[in-house]
């Protein structure tokens, strides 16, 4: 991000780099529990993004004098694996990934009943194995439906989206040319029942009308993600109802 003069064509005759129109997301996949160790998890394809997500508790907490006595331990851990990028991104932790940590267990720290499970820990662990701008927003979607597939008990899924601005247009859903060669980039996380923010940054700078724009498009963006998200939730469940014999 950044609006660097670049004589790469972002938008032509109505259509994006990518052939799609301005308030068109990239195609997405969700599939619920795919991972058999973890207590829930998901596995999303977002455009050329693909994200890994497991959930596990409420479990014991440790070290205990990290315990809460009032309510449970949310931990969210976001990781770029190194082959993830075009260049091999060094491994671990880094100031990007804390913050996107961060950002993200707050807004799920919003929608789980910690206070139903004192004392004990909340984990979600989130892998970006290829990223192509967006990943916060694909892994907290992916980290939501793990939660859920997990049975945590929470408020609403939190699903997450970005709009932004592109040679002069407000888009949905920036892809990699357009978020390094475009001029701003917010991505927001709602609850879609209630329609509460619980996450919202920005790069760039945007008009007043241009942020109203960008705002209410990502949370269509997000209405849309959400419909998704349920789908993989209740094809999960169908499943192992056929397995059990049940209707
Ligand atoms: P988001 O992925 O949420 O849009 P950013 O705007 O920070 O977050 O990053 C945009 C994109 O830039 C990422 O999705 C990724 O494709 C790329 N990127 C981010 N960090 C790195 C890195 N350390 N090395 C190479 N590419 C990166």
């Amino acid at each position: 991000m950044g609006g660097a003069k670049t004589d790469i064509k972002l938008i032509s005759k109505g259509k994006r780099i990518d052939g799609r129109g301005f308030e068109e997301l990239r195609p997405i996949k969700i599939e619920a529990g795919v991972l058999k160790r973890a207590d829930g998890s998901c596995y999303l394809e977002w455009g050329k993004n693909k994200v890994l997500a497991a959930a596990y508790g409420p479990r014991e907490c440790f070290p205990k004098h990290t315990q809460n006595s009032y309510r449970a331990k949310l931990t969210y851990r976001y990781n770029m694996a190194p082959f993830s990028t075009d260049d091999r991104k060094r491994p671990g932790p880094d100031r990007r990934s804390t913050e996107i940590s961060k950002v993200s267990r707050e807004a799920l720290e919003k929608v789980v009943f910690l206070e139903y499970f004192p004392r004990t820990a909340i984990e979600v662990y989130v892998e970006v194995l290829q990223a192509d701008a967006g990943t916060r927003c694909a892994a907290l979607t992916a980290a939501s439906v793990a939660l859920a597939d997990a049975g945590i008990p929470m408020r609403d899924l939190i699903v997450a989206c970005a709009a932004g601005k592109v040679d002069d247009e407000i888009v949905l859903d920036l892809c990699q040319e357009e978020d390094n060669y475009g001029s701003a980039d917010l991505p927001i996380a709602i609850s879609p029942r209630t329609g509460q923010i619980h996450l919202m940054q920005m790069d760039g700078t945007l008009t007043r009308k241009e942020f109203s724009t960008a705002f209410e498009m990502a949370q269509k963006g997000c209405l849309k993600v959400n419909e998704l998200q349920k789908k993989a939730l209740k094809d999960k469940y169908e499943k192992i109802g056929e397995e059990y014999g049940t209707e």
